[in-house]
């Protein structure tokens, strides 16, 4: 078992500002990234593009005040479907053409509707054939990263639970895996090797993403999930729970220096919230802090993230990235509203337990970012000024 809370980085001041990960990406960039993935340009002259998007991502986040900058994840074409550029083995398909293999297909073009999910403009990675590593999944974006900030740096991945669950397809996966289970064995082992390679090049978080756990626990019947339609009809929740706690500890089990966290949250491509999912942490507590990592990073600006008092019987047990903004609107937060926020969650967190975050991303599909740079510099400037007068007040 991993020992939680090993000493990797040392966090000198309380109240450390962090992104979730993707930074909205410029209209110049979702046209290179269009044009690279038709093979109208090649991989090194896209890199090109997206270096400029990447410095200006970072130069907000520092300006902003932000402690652990991303990259903005400006050169993936979502949170996760960049897999398939970085391992062999898998395709990127548009949720459009998984229609063609769902059993219920009037049933899942209803739910993507309901959803707000443009079918054409999101794809996910579809295991084809047996998977492997090439050069890394995100090491060139922490090379990059690390090159042009002094910061401590953090690097999203997608988690084991998401990445078995979104690109095990029947009838696309199955002669290569016949179960999601033997699939879920190279995708362990693929991240270990990645979170090893990443932290001895010097990265200080890694945070994996496993948002579709929100759908498990607080999906309909209807429960098809377009990041993991292969959740056909929708199964026990506790089994996928159980699923997702024994990948991740199978993913960093036994490795050390590095902090880990994992996100969660109730969906980020809509700025409808009627039409993104809500409920309480009370359901997923008991699974999360049964993963051997140190962090939860939640959203909680959100009314839809529900109540805090189910903190309660978890207190400090885990250290919580909290999320003081929502990401999808225009208004600003202001300092005084977060730091009140704060004071809410020190109800159950020592003030060295929390950092503070968005709730997700401003840009986790490419093609629609949530909000413009400018709001999610505001944003972030919001949180850097309300842990300003955190630091001053806890001292
Ligand atoms: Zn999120």
């Amino acid at each position: 078992m991993r020992k939680v809370g090993t000493p990797y980085m040392a966090q000198t001041t309380l109240f450390p500002v962090t992104v979730v990960g993707s930074w909205s990406r410029p209209a110049w960039l979702v046209q290179a990234l269009r044009r690279r993935q038709a093979g109208e340009i090649s991989k090194e002259e896209f890199n090109r593009i997206a270096d400029e998007a990447v410095l200006a991502a970072v130069k907000y986040q520092e300006d902003a005040g932000v402690d652990i900058v991303s990259d903005g994840e400006v050169r993936r074409d979502n949170f996760y479907s960049f897999v398939v550029e970085k391992l062999s083995g898998m395709k990127l398909t548009k949720v459009s053409e998984l229609l063609d293999y769902v059993k219920d297909r009037a049933g899942f073009e209803e739910v993507l509707r309901a959803l707000d999910v443009p079918a054409f403009a999101i794809k996910s990675p579809i295991a084809v054939e047996k998977i492997g590593r090439r050069d890394g999944l995100a090491l060139d974006e922490l090379d990059f990263l690390k090159q042009h900030t002094t910061r401590q740096t953090k690097i999203p991945l997608p988690g084991p639970y998401l990445l078995t669950r979104s690109s095990w397809f029947e009838g696309l996966s199955d002669k290569a895996y016949p179960t999601p289970e033997e699939l879920s064995e190279d995708i362990v082992q693929i991240l270990r090797e990645e979170i090893v390679a990443l932290r001895d090049r010097g990265v200080d978080f890694i945070q994996f993403d496993e948002p579709s756990l929100s759908q498990v626990v607080y999906g309909d019947e209807a429960g098809e999930t377009f990041m993991c339609a292969a959740l056909s009809s929708r199964k026990d929740p506790t089994d996928e729970l159980e699923l997702a706690v024994r990948l991740m500890n199978a993913t960093v089990d036994g490795i050390d220096g590095v902090k880990f966290g994992v996100h969660v949250c109730r969906g980020n491509w809509s700025r409808k919230e009627e039409v993104l999912l809500k409920g309480n942490y009370g359901p997923l507590l008991p699974y999360l802090v049964r993963m051997h990592i140190d962090q939860l990073v939640l959203e909680m600006a959100t009314p839809r993230a529900g109540e805090l008092d189910v903190f309660k019987e978890y207190a400090n047990e885990k250290e919580l990235g909290l999320g003081v903004v929502n990401p999808r609107t225009d208004e600003i937060e202001s300092p005084a509203m977060i730091v009140q926020r704060v004071k809410e969650v020190l109800k159950f967190f020592a003030p060295e337990k929390i950092y503070l975050n968005p709730d997700c991303g401003f840009g986790t599909f490419a093609e629609r970012c949530v909000n413009t740079p400018e709001t999610a510099y505001r944003k972030l400037k919001a949180i850097g000024e309300a842990a300003e007068m955190l630091r001053r007040e806890f001292a």
